[in-house]
């Protein structure tokens, strides 16, 4: 599970995230959403331990990611909105090297990145460098990544991008197995279809607060929606959608 309290951070007097606090129970696949700057990829990092908060804490299975980094960081697989990779590796390599990076070598680790490897369809690319990956390629390869050392929570920041229609489905079920095994998947995401298709709850993130949380039921009920309505609805009546007579002035009559 992954709960944080009372997150907050400072860039100098700017507020990005302003006291959230948020649970994702084992077997939960949540989805973080909410408009571009609101605060969605700053929270994620600091649950990744990539960012110290100005205040505030996140637990990771009960052990917490900024005063036990070394245990916290274990349970965790972090695939960010830019990730890095280093070109000059091949996929094997790569694979091999984050492994290392959590203590894990040998016959174990080499039985695992080809089981991975076969699963995103990169077995044929093994043994090339990642620089001739294309960028779908890539973005499986880091997915293969977070999961080589078998993370029990996945922390994922815009996951489909770049993602092939098979890719994407495929991201899709590995997310639905995982929880379904008693995971845990926080992940942020613009696609809506996605967070609605996929999630078992939402948490909708505006000006470095969560403006709304829970089931589809839950959020329809904080924003008195009807149920028939949908979440595009929900997120634009949270954050403030274009209004028509707006977009109309920018475009102009015709
Ligand atoms: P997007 O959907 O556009 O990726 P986001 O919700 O992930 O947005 P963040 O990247 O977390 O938003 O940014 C939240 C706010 O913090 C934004 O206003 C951003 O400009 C600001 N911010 C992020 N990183 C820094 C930084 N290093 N220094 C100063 N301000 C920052």
């Amino acid at each position: 599970m992954i709960r944080i309290d009372g997150l907050t951070k400072n860039y100098g007097s700017f507020v990005a995230v302003d006291h959230i606090s948020l649970h994702v129970p084992r077997g939960t696949l949540y989805g973080f959403l909410g408009p571009n700057g609101a605060g969605k990829t700053t929270t994620l990092r600091i649950i990744a331990g990539i960012l110290r908060p100005t205040a505030g804490r996140v637990l990771l299975g009960g052990d917490d990611v900024h005063q036990q980094p070394l245990v916290a960081k274990r349970r965790l697989g972090f695939i960010p909105d830019r990730p890095f990779v280093y070109d000059k590796l091949t996929g094997a390599e790569f694979l091999r090297f984050v492994a290392g990076l959590y203590g894990q070598s040998g016959d174990g680790v080499e039985r695992r990145l080809d089981e991975l490897l076969e699963v995103f369809e990169l077995s044929s690319w093994k043994d090339e460098l990642v620089e001739a990956y294309s960028h779908g390629m890539r973005q499986k390869l880091i997915i293969s990544s977070a999961l080589i050392h078998r993370p029990e929570c996945i922390v994922v920041d815009e996951p489909m991008v770049g993602l092939d229609p098979k890719a994407a489905r495929l991201l899709k079920d590995i997310f639905r197995q995982f929880v379904d095994r008693g995971g845990t998947v926080l992940m942020s995401t613009h696609t809506l279809e996605i967070a609605e298709a996929m999630c078992d709850r939402i948490a909708i993130i505006q000006h470095g607060k969560i403006v709304a949380a829970g089931t589809m039921p839950e959020i329809r009920q904080q924003t008195a929606a009807g149920h028939e309505v949908g979440l595009e609805e929900l997120f634009l009546k949270l954050t403030g959608g274009a209004h028509a007579r707006e977009l109309a002035a920018v475009l102009g009559e015709r």
